[in-house]
């Protein structure tokens, strides 16, 4: 890497929420450039949430999240999230990834055609171009959204579970990619769900339960003590307990905001101010 910063992305005491309730609480940390890190957490614990803060989606409550001069950023959001019955051809989603280069309704050169058609075969799918996205099984969709990606050129890439409903041969294709995304230097950042394939393929993990529970190398960061605190935490969640401790030194002097499970079980109770 050149010089400059060694963050490619670094988060200062930051929440990340929505209507006032938190998602993700008191972050601080970084990814490293050239970093390949999974995001690991049960379902709601602020994977998701944490993504769209990265790409500026969503402004953090309180805290600071500094991005690198000269990053620019390429994210495929959780699938769950696309209209997969948008009337457009495999060529239109991709294309979309150099509307940051050419503007919504630029004309694309001869260059641009060719990265897209490169694009398609890399993630092996010559040829469907034309295809309309809704006639896609989920596999062929994700490696779309990939070609989207990596006609993006992006030197922070962020995927929000690009795993989900995909065969076995699309998983290990993807997975080459990502790994390729590495050894040229990008930072890259994974929502993952299977903990054999974060161990396989992802040197750094970031694991979350609505706040940092662990982030380091991999090995480390799936420690049992870890695990367990993840998963206590989804218990204790049920039960609303009380479990962030960090706000009467806000430094920030952020938006005061309930906290999660506390105000939740107030709402569902009755008990809202
Ligand atoms: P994950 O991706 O880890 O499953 P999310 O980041 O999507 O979790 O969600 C974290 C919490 O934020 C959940 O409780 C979820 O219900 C809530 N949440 C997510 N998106 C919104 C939204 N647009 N409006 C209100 N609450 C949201
Ligand atoms: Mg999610």
């Amino acid at each position: 890497m050149p010089n400059g910063a060694r963050q490619a992305v670094s988060f200062k005491d930051v929440t990340l929420g929505y209507h006032r309730h938190p998602a993700v609480h008191h972050l601080t940390g970084s990814l490293d450039k050239g970093a390949l890190t999974a995001i690991i957490g049960a379902n709601g614990s602020g994977k998701s949430t944490l993504m769209k803060g990265i790409t500026g989606m969503l402004k953090p409550m309180s805290g600071e999240i500094h991005i690198a001069p000269g990053e620019t950023i390429a994210y495929l959001p959780q699938q769950s999230e696309l209209d997969r019955h948008f009337p457009a051809r495999v060529v239109d989603l991709v294309a979309m990834g150099l509307w940051n280069k050419r503007g919504l309704i630029g004309r694309h050169t001869g260059a641009d055609r060719a990265r897209i058609v490169a694009a398609l075969e890399t993630v092996g799918l010559s040829g469907f171009e034309r295809r309309g996205i809704d006639t896609l099984s989920g596999g062929q969709l994700q490696r779309v959204l990939f070609a989207r990606v990596l006609v993006q050129d992006a030197s922070l890439i962020l995927l929000d579970e690009p795993f989900s409903a995909i065969d076995a041969k699309t998983l290990s294709d993807l997975v080459d990619l990502i790994t390729r995304w590495q050894e040229e230097g990008r930072t890259v950042a994974v929502v993952v769900h299977d903990l054999d394939l974060v161990r396989a393929h992802f040197p750094m993990a970031m694991l979350l339960a609505r706040r940092l529970v662990a982030w380091d190398e991999t090995r480390k960061v799936l420690a049992p003590r870890n695990l367990e605190q993840a998963r206590d935490f989804q218990e204790t969640w049920d039960e609303a307990a009380p479990w962030c401790h960090d706000d009467d030194h806000d430094p920030q002097g952020g938006i005061p905001h309930q906290h999660g499970a506390d105000a939740e079980a107030d709402r569902i109770a009755g008990n809202a101010p």
